[in-house]
């Protein structure tokens, strides 16, 4: 059982098309059930229309998914629900610290991780719950995890042996009460009887925090499926100064689907470039050694020439 997991801050660009394909091919392949859970918690980043949008593009590159669509804003109680868990179980605690607070405690600045500086765990022990936070603070209280490793290994099943590396205590609710992307993916997850997430390389690094919540609330983790980044020509991550290559983009240029995922599918190793093809017409040639281990750069010339 597998998941397409969008964000809806913007129209979906060539790497999420890619991911999606390859979660997609990877599910599909084997008959599997795949599943369509729109992550719409991440705050002030989340644009209204963009999940329509994600939706349209998904299936006009003719990806499809079963069951209903899952909606993270709609099951804020579970989130809450399995943060109390953890607080219950002394596995987290509420910390009223503000990000500059924690700047300012961080020794050096090699301290400084891909979330920030490491946490240096201020309110630990502090207070006993999120309401004698706010007493004794006058702030609003997060809950944070508590991290007694720096590392959980893990293999990977594309990218191979991890070594793992968590930085410190981390957020799994915000101090607005929503759920960290940490938390609800966890939740979600074992909720929905995911058993493989192929997501980009990108996450790698949230992985061992991830795994140490699925442990924390006793759940089994799936297997994960880390995929290279699309990059820039540049071989940056592929981002807004690349241009535009949103599939809106070129949907509105003309290009039809099948050019599309001809492209994607040359980008997965499983095509020559200039192909056209669907999703579907992959299915029976899919297999992971296709997929080449490092980034692999998009570009939009051969879309827009073609
Ligand atoms: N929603 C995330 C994204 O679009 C993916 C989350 C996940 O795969 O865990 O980047």
């Amino acid at each position: 059982m597998g998941r397409l997991a969008p964000s809806p801050t913007g129209a979906l660009h060539l790497g999420n098309a890619r991911t999606f394909l390859l979660a997609w091919l990877s599910v599909r392949s084997r008959g599997g059930t795949l599943l369509l859970r729109i992550e719409d918690i991440d705050g002030p980043r989340i644009k209204p229309e963009a999940a329509q949008q994600t939706v349209e593009d998904l299936c006009w590159l003719g990806l499809d998914w079963d069951g209903e669509i899952v909606v993270q804003s709609e099951r804020r109680e579970r989130y809450a629900a399995a943060a109390a868990r953890l607080v219950a179980a002394g596995l987290a605690y509420p910390c009223v610290c503000t990000r500059s607070e924690i700047e300012g405690a961080a020794s050096a600045p090699h301290e400084a991780g891909d979330d920030g500086p490491v946490y240096p765990g201020t309110c630990r022990g502090r207070f006993g719950d999120l309401a004698a936070a706010k007493a004794a603070s006058e702030r609003d209280a997060a809950l944070r995890f508590r991290v007694e490793v720096d590392a959980v290994p893990f293999v990977d099943a594309f990218a191979g042996a991890q070594p793992g590396r968590v930085r410190g205590d981390f957020v799994v609710q915000k101090r607005d009460l929503g759920p960290a992307y940490q938390l609800a993916v966890v939740v979600d997850a074992a909720a929905q009887g995911v058993t493989e997430v192929v997501r980009a390389a990108d996450l790698l690094p949230s992985t061992p925090r991830q795994l140490l919540l699925y442990a924390a609330l006793g759940l089994v983790p799936p297997t994960f499926v880390h995929v290279p980044l699309v990059v820039g020509v540049d071989g940056l991550r592929l981002a807004k100064r690349h241009g535009d290559t949103s599939l809106r983009h070129f949907r509105e240029r003309g290009v039809r689907a099948e050019q599309l995922v001809g492209y994607l599918a040359f980008l997965c190793g499983l095509r020559p470039r200039g192909g056209r093809c669907m999703p579907r017409d992959l299915l029976a040639a899919f297999q992971w050694a296709s997929l080449a281990p490092a980034s692999v750069r998009g570009d939009d010339h051969g879309l827009l020439r073609g």
